[in-house]
């Protein structure tokens, strides 16, 4: 809460309990003969960004206040004179404090009940909390707490929760955001710059250029190049609809090809046979994490003056041989969407490459067609990475590896544990690949909505990607007549995402591995 470097504390406190749904942490005390400062720092004593603040005092002598929880607020208990007791309980587990000073505070999880009882009469005690007030985050009768309590420890799986993933962000993330704010800055600026740096560096390659999303970033890149009427562009049937209509969006023809049946990537012997003299890029697709064979497509393009443009929407992070995602075509698209791996707090996209010039275009066509202001060189659009975006992701890259691992930790506990299953297709990893696991997709043939819904009446919350090849969507229809792609097909079919993200835990994961090997061991009807 503080800026001025002087009072940064010189240590970070330990719990002095084991950590748990409450604990007591020592605050900075700076004394001097001028009086004592006293520092709660949200990063590094409170452990949450602090919303509302507020106090109680004159509470009688020796009474309390009546229990109560508070289903989703962190909170932060200050005795700043006098005494209180306060007990805390989760899960049938009381934990009792008096606080007699203010050289610690009071840190409370959400989900707890707690009591504040016997103060003394001169008591004023500070609370800091992470939320705004709102009626609906009470639990105010215990009987009603202990039935919550019973409904939540019930496994019940999210799919993605942002606002958990980005737990241990969140401070950073608040004051990259505050930061903005106080700059006035809000469209371009230094944290557009500064994002783009980093993410270039992290990518290993000399250009980022921000844009408004992942769509836009395929898009522009093709106007870069400038791919358009008349010209055709490779690109998979199974994807996200976005790599198809970034191809139309330039006004070329998105041609498909089928994918690999075993990772659902595209095929390189298909793209060689797709090849014809209008063919001006092909789209790779790095789906759900998992790199798709570059030098196989490079290879099939042999030394004809064919683009690869990676869509790398789902592979911030990922490496194929040595190389990360991003950095292995002429140029690649990233979508910073808030689910994909490194997500904002909203749209945003990001185009990276090697070559100046197409970076100089992207940037101008996503820029009312000039780099200066009123100076329009081209007939450009408005694309850009807002700084509010860009102070996001600085504050969130530095943790992509980490979170990335995480997943891979929870995709090894899946591959190990669901190997032996008959009817289930688990994920396959080329060799030359470290994915990061951007979705865990499985195929259960024949049986796949089946699955979807068992796993649903289990409170385990699956997804679909994607429930239709490209050619199947409505938009697209008669767009390939006579053409097949019955790999696509499969997989719309057959494949089920399994709740896999950096903020689940191994407790949750080994629940959705009890529930489908659950659901395999019922014998089907026939
Ligand atoms: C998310 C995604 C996109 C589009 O990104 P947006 O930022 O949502 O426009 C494109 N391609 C793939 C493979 C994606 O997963």
């Amino acid at each position: 809460m503080l800026d001025n470097g002087q009072l940064l504390p010189d240590r970070v406190s330990a719990p002095k309990t084991s950590p748990s749904f409450a604990r007591l942490v020592d605050l900075q005390l700076i004394e001097s003969d001028t009086g004592t400062l006293g520092v709660a720092d949200a990063a590094t004593h409170i452990g949450f960004p602090v919303l509302r603040t507020y106090f109680l005092t004159g509470v009688p002598n020796g009474k309390g206040r009546g229990g109560h929880a508070h289903k989703t607020m962190r909170q932060c208990f200050i005795c700043l004179r006098g005494q209180v007791t306060i007990v805390v309980s989760r899960c049938a587990e009381s934990l009792k404090f008096r606080l007699t000073d203010y050289s610690e505070a009071l840190v409370v999880d959400p989900g707890c009940w707690r009591d504040l009882y016997d103060f003394s009469s001169d008591a004023l005690l500070l609370v800091l909390a992470s939320q705004p007030y709102t009626e609906r985050d009470y639990i105010r009768d215990h009987t009603e707490f202990l039935e919550w309590e019973l409904a939540e420890s019930e496994a019940s799986v999210p799919f993605i929760d942002l606002a958990r993933q980005d737990s241990d962000l969140q401070s950073a993330v608040a004051d990259a955001v505050h930061e903005v704010i106080r700059s006035g800055v809000y469209i371009g600026g230094p944290q557009v710059a500064e994002f783009e740096a980093q993410f270039a560096e992290y990518c290993g390659v000399a250009h980022a250029v921000g844009v408004g999303n992942g769509l836009e970033a395929l898009a522009l890149t093709l106007a870069g190049w400038g791919v358009g009427p008349g010209d055709e562009v490779i690109v998979p049937a199974h994807t996200f609809i976005a790599t198809a209509l970034a191809v139309d969006r330039v006004g070329a023809v998105p041609v498909l090809v089928d994918v690999e049946a075993d990772t659902g990537l595209m095929d390189p012997a298909l793209v060689q046979a797709a090849i014809t003299p209008r063919t001006r890029a092909v789209i790779p697709v790095h789906l759900y994490g998992q790199p798709a064979d570059i030098d196989g497509i490079r290879e099939a393009i042999g030394g004809r003056d064919i683009k690869i443009l990676e869509d790398a929407a789902q592979a911030h992070g990922a490496f194929y041989r040595s190389r990360r995602c991003g950095a292995l075509g002429d140029a690649a698209a990233f979508s910073f969407y808030p689910t994909k791996n490194l997500g904002a707090l909203g749209d945003g996209g990001a185009v990276v490459t090697d070559d100046p010039a197409l970076a100089a275009a992207v940037r101008r066509l996503g820029n009312y067609g000039g780099l200066r202001k009123y100076e329009h060189q081209v007939i450009g659009g408005n694309s850009r990475l807002d700084p509010m975006q860009a102070a996001v992701l600085s504050a969130k890259l530095p943790s992509l590896d980490r979170m990335n691992a995480r997943r891979a930790e929870l995709a090894s506990l899946y591959l190990a544990n669901l190997a032996d299953l008959h009817g289930l297709a688990l994920p396959k990893t080329h060799a030359y690949a470290q994915p990061v696991w951007h979705v865990f997709a499985v195929r259960c043939e024949g049986r796949r909505d089946e699955l979807f819904r068992f796993l649903a009446a289990r409170n385990i919350n699956a997804n679909i990607h994607y429930p239709a090849a490209i050619h199947q969507q409505a938009c697209y229809a008669g767009r390939w007549p006579g053409q097949s792609f019955p790999v696509a097909e499969m997989w719309a079919r057959d494949v089920l995402s399994l709740p896999l993200d950096g903020a689940h835990t191994n407790a949750e994961i080994l629940a959705v591995i009890e529930a489908v090997t659950d659901f395999l061991s019922i014998p089907q009807h026939a």
